[in-house]
């Protein structure tokens, strides 16, 4: 990519090195929406997370913890800081105005920088769950390690530096916070809630490839703004996108894939709706029929 001038996002709370300490003044617990990048295979993660979801309900806010831990950042760990604010401000950038051509008004998510553990308005978030965005408190969680794991543990593949595929891992976040605003996630939560497991997991599937469309839109309105996609770029992030596929990861994990228990799409879908909303970044299109959402 090329982002040199591009201006940082200052709607980052940098969190790094703050153990599980909770920001004071988290509460009123509204929609528990929580969606991460892909599904989480190994260990039980998910079940803490939606435990300690509960949990922090019942018993509202969570104390300040801080514990003055002075983490020193690393080069590399800034580079990717800067980075990710730089990617942040072209989201801002593209959903305002795209907001406005159709008669709404984008509001600026936060992205929340953390190490390891993280309190949020929808409970207790860890690194092991990938990046993902909370729609109780508007924020994008981010551990940066998550973008080494990138190369080492999904092995996505760059023919330059590995980077549109990290820009991707954001503004798919972003993505479901256009969601959020255009009404689509609160909608789609609810309808989850009253149908079978299944019927649930196929809504989830159109939720996660929606918001791998509109990271395709982002790209497609921010290349034509700043030209920031250089070769390779594109192919990378469709690589990532295929190893995040859940019958890809299903299949790394344990063999075989289970497509009644996808909640992402597959590997050959999330290609699919990333690179047409690359090459159309059409507002419209959607991946929910009529009645989906009825
Ligand atoms: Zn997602």
């Amino acid at each position: 990519m090329r982002l040199t001038g591009r201006r940082e996002s200052n709607n980052v709370e940098d969190r790094r090195g703050m153990g599980t300490g909770a920001k004071a003044g988290i509460g009123g617990i509204g929609g528990i929406i929580v969606i991460a990048l892909f599904t989480f295979l190994s260990g039980g993660n998910i079940g803490d997370f939606v435990n300690n979801v509960v949990q922090t309900q019942m018993q509202g806010p969570a104390e300040v913890q801080t514990n003055g831990d002075q983490h020193q950042f690393t080069e590399e760990e800034e580079k990717l800081a800067d980075f990710s604010k730089q990617i942040l401000a072209g989201t801002e950038d593209v959903w305002t105005e795209q907001f406005q051509l159709h008669g709404m008004k984008y509001q600026y998510p936060t992205l929340v920088l953390f190490t390891g553990a993280v309190q949020t308005a929808c409970g207790n978030g860890s690194a092991a769950m990938g990046p993902f965005y909370c729609s109780g408190d508007q924020r994008l969680y981010l551990d940066l390690s998550f973008f080494s794991g990138m190369r080492k543990d999904l092995g996505i593949q760059a023919k330059g530096d590995l980077d549109f595929a990290y820009a991707y891992v954001i503004a798919h976040e972003v993505g479901h916070h256009v969601e959020y605003l255009r009404g689509i996630l609160g909608k789609c939560h609810a309808k989850m809630a009253r149908v079978s497991k299944e019927e649930a997991n196929k809504l989830s599937v159109k939720l996660e490839l929606l918001a791998d469309y509109y990271a395709g839109c982002w790209a497609h309105y921010d290349n034509e703004k700043y030209q920031s996609l250089t070769d390779g770029d594109i192919e990378e992030a469709i690589d990532c996108a295929e190893k995040i596929g859940d019958n890809y990861l299903q299949k790394k994990a344990r063999g075989y894939a289970l497509p009644e228990t996808f909640t992402h799409g597959t590997s050959e879908q999330r290609m699919y709706w990333l690179k047409k909303g690359i090459e159309t970044g059409d507002w419209n299109t959607t991946t929910f029929a009529p009645g989906d959402l009825d």
